[in-house]
């Protein structure tokens, strides 16, 4: 069984839709349990009941007809009680319910396991016998392993939509809403016309387009045909006598391929049906790749890599002659499979209205981007059917993280309300820019900005921002193709220290790892977030930190705003070591080399529990603290910031977070240490109130949202954000806390700068 296991998962990893899916399953699952009958009951939202969708064994006539409620007969058993059936005697169990159009009067063993997703159930898998027996435990162990391989087959399909076009294909549900999820990256909301970006050459990410010419679009693809043709005889000319008879012959075989009477043929007619070429073409390649890659013997499938490696030389030349001439809509939302900065490259900012990515995550470069762009991002949104959105009106929710395709009309209607609102408010708050950031009664609040990119600084200085509280080295690292040197290194730094003087400016020592690699030093890790990341390769790699060191400091010759932060502080040792190699370099540069440079401070972020425990023994070795609540939450959580998976329980406002920081600020104050918030919370006009309450004066957040940060701050004052931060502290989870706060602050003057959490239903 286990074979069958391995063979079964491997064919519905291939299967090209989702009926074929289903069709695998059963007819595998049967064969490899010996039994009459298989069967799958899916759950349909509409009527709230479990459908006979795919059996092999029953009638045909019975799929789609058989519906059974939560409850109702074993199926329906299973189902309620959410964990498997097993009877020798199927007909005198009281659940028992007779449908004569399925023929089941024939079967009287019966094992049904619950096909779970994320604690839904959503469907039921069954296997039935002829004659009477209790089905054992590896048959049943068996079952549920499919019925667990199967759940995440049929989520996605549930997200994506195919499994309600497949359970209702007549109904209007065929173009419902439907509500793709990923990770929030970047607050705001966007509505606009979908363009679906790809990387060049990737069969795999064409876009599912139509023809908008079927005369030009055929002429485009002879075009293709002909300097592939070209391509490949000029490699036979070149390499005919360094090749024996047979390999020379597979050139002419490669050539006759792309004949009419050959995947020529094919493509053609999908184009005279109303397919782009670059649409047909990829959909016929990976057909043929498909087959060929499950064909038994070894050199046809080695075949499929030929096919592959054709069908991209042609997409490479149909996508240079038609580089999309490629007019974007005044609100594009730019989706991709994995959308990267150069993406960026071909569009006028101003047209981009939001971006969504199917991989990546928060600390992607394009979600660093879009957030120093104000660009409402989601990324890792796994289950997006991307290929298949060109030219859709969506909706992007970066603050839920959600994209919205075919919203219903009064979702529209209230996300456009949010959206004037939203901008009526950005208005509203351009006046404070020069408003001083003080309490309601009148404390100073210092408000910072998170930087990394050029545009972000431009923005930060024209939103007024108090100084730089965090500037990520690592963002220019990622822009270069090697480490930069450190005169380029310097180069950079003075740009930013020159910027802000004399307001200071916090830099980070390089914190790449975990989920921050650079192309040109990849680190292959089981458990990257754990493993080695920020502080502890610069330990490892001297000649990297002490590089970077001198960079940093030479860079701020004559200006005296410098801070240095050391990131991913764990221990003491760490500490201590990292300072003495930020001395000896300072001590370098001024004593032997003679630079005229101020000695700057040095500061440690807090954001690993261990650093919480200890922060009055770190604090008493820097001149500040910085919390990192990105990390912390997600260490003390122990949630993976990045994976869509958990993202609803990484809570933002977890009461043991709040305590955390609560025991944060009271340590930095024992050892008269400054101490301030970097992370994303810092920048969430709710949790920034909470921080105020706690004890935080100096905040530190990407410059777009500073003037909301600012304008709460000033409606509310630090005697309500201590009672608020006190109150809260005693409520057992987020989700309380968050409502205790929209209900203290009800006011709509209040209420409007903080995003009331939305509900779609
Ligand atoms: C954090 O962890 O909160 C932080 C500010 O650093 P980064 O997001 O770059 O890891
Ligand atoms: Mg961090």
């Amino acid at each position: 069984m286990l074979d069958s296991l391995r063979s079964i998962v491997q064919e519905v990893n291939s299967a090209k839709d989702f009926a074929s899916v289903l069709q695998i399953i059963v007819s595998r699952v049967r064969r490899a349990t010996r039994t009459g009958v298989c069967s799958i009951y899916l759950h349909d939202p509409v009527g709230d009941a479990y459908v006979l969708t795919a059996t092999e064994g029953l009638y045909d006539e019975a799929v789609g007809n058989i519906r059974l409620s939560a409850g109702e007969g074993l199926v329906g058993l299973v189902a309620a009680k959410a964990e498997p059936i097993n009877l020798d005697h199927a007909e005198s169990h009281p659940n028992f319910a007779y449908f004569p159009e399925t023929g089941e009067e024939r079967f009287r063993s019966f094992l049904g396991a619950p096909i779970i997703h994320h604690r839904n159930v959503l469907g039921v898998l069954v296997v039935q016998q002829q004659e009477s027996r209790r089905f054992d435990e590896s048959e049943e162990a068996f079952l549920v392993t499919v019925s667990a391989q199967l759940a995440g087959v049929i989520a996605h399909a549930e997200a994506t939509g195919q499994l309600a076009r497949h359970l209702s294909p007549d109904t209007a549900l065929q173009d419902g809403e439907t509500v793709f999820r990923g990770i929030p990256s970047v607050p705001g909301i966007a509505i606009g016309d979908v363009v679906v970006v790809t990387s060049p050459a990737d069969l795999y990410s064409v876009p599912h387009r139509p023809a908008e010419d079927i005369d030009r679009e055929l002429e485009l693809f002879q075009q293709a045909l002909e300097r592939t043709k070209q391509d490949l005889r000029a490699v036979h000319e070149e390499l005919s006598d360094k090749l024996n008879l047979e390999e020379r012959a597979l050139f002419d075989v490669y050539v006759s391929m792309l004949d009419d009477s050959s995947l020529g043929g094919e493509v053609r007619v999908l184009i005279k049906a109303g397919l782009s070429a670059q649409t047909a073409w990829s959909e016929v390649i990976i057909e043929h790749i498909r087959n060929f890659s499950s064909m038994e013997d070894a050199y046809l499938r080695e075949r499929a890599s030929d096919v592959r490696d054709l069908g991209r030389r042609v997409l490479g030349y149909l996508q240079q002659s038609q580089t999309r001439d490629q007019e974007y809509p005044a609100d594009a939302i730019l989706i991709g499979e994995e959308l990267a900065a150069p993406n960026l490259a071909d569009v006028e900012v101003e047209r981009i209205r939001g971006m969504v990515s199917a991989k990546g995550s928060r600390n992607s470069h394009l979600a660093i981007l879009g957030r120093a762009m104000g660009i409402p991002t989601v990324m890792g949104a796994i289950d997006l059917p991307w290929k298949q959105m060109d030219g859709k009106r969506v909706i992007v929710d970066g603050y839920q993280g959600l994209v919205i395709s075919n919203p219903r009309p009064e979702i529209l209607a209230s996300y456009e309300a949010q959206l004037d609102e939203e901008k009526l408010l950005a208005e509203d708050l351009e006046r404070l820019r020069d408003e001083p950031s003080v309490t309601a009664d009148g404390h100073h609040i210092a408000l910072w900005v998170n930087t990394g990119l050029r545009l972000d600084t431009l923005l930060s200085l024209d939103r007024g921002a108090d100084g730089v509280g965090l500037y990520r080295t690592e963002i220019p690292f990622f822009m270069h193709e090697r480490f930069p040197s450190e005169e380029e290194q310097r180069k950079i730094y003075r740009e930013q220290l020159e910027m802000f003087a004399p307001r200071p400016v916090t830099m980070r020592t390089l914190d790449i790892g975990g989920d921050k690699a650079l192309p040109y030093f990849p680190i292959e890790e089981a458990n990257p977030f754990l493993g080695w990341r920020g502080i502890r390769i610069s330990l490892d790699h001297p000649e990297i930190f002490l590089v970077q060191l001198r960079a940093i400091m030479r860079a701020s010759e004559g200006l005296n705003n410098l801070r240095i932060l050391l990131p991913m502080i764990s221990n003491i040792p760490e500490l201590e070591t990292a300072l003495d190699l930020v001395f000896r370099v300072y001590r370098e540069l001024t004593e032997e080399e003679n630079y005229d440079i101020a000695k700057p401070a040095v500061g440690a972020m807090i954001e690993v529990p261990a650093a919480v425990y200890q922060v009055r023994e770190i604090a008493r070795r820097v001149d500040f603290l910085s919390v990192g609540t990105n990390d912390l939450t997600q260490y003390l959580l122990a949630v993976d910031r990045n994976n869509p998976r958990v993202a609803d329980i990484f809570h933002a406002l977890h009461p043991a977070l709040l305590r955390a920081l609560k025991q944060i600020v009271e340590g930095a104050a024992r050892e008269n240490c400054q101490v301030s918030v970097c992370g994303e919370m810092a920048g969430d006009p709710l949790a920034a109130l909470l921080l105020v309450g706690l004890g935080y004066e100096v905040l530190s957040m990407s410059a777009t949202n500073l003037l909301r940060v600012k304008a709460i701050l000033r409606l509310v004052s630090l005697k309500q954000a201590r009672e608020l931060a006190r109150d809260v502290l005693e409520l057992d989870d987020d989700h309380s806390v968050r409502e205790y706060l929209e209900k203290a602050l009800e006011d709509p003057e209040v209420s409007r700068l903080y995003r009331p959490s939305k509900k779609l239903n």
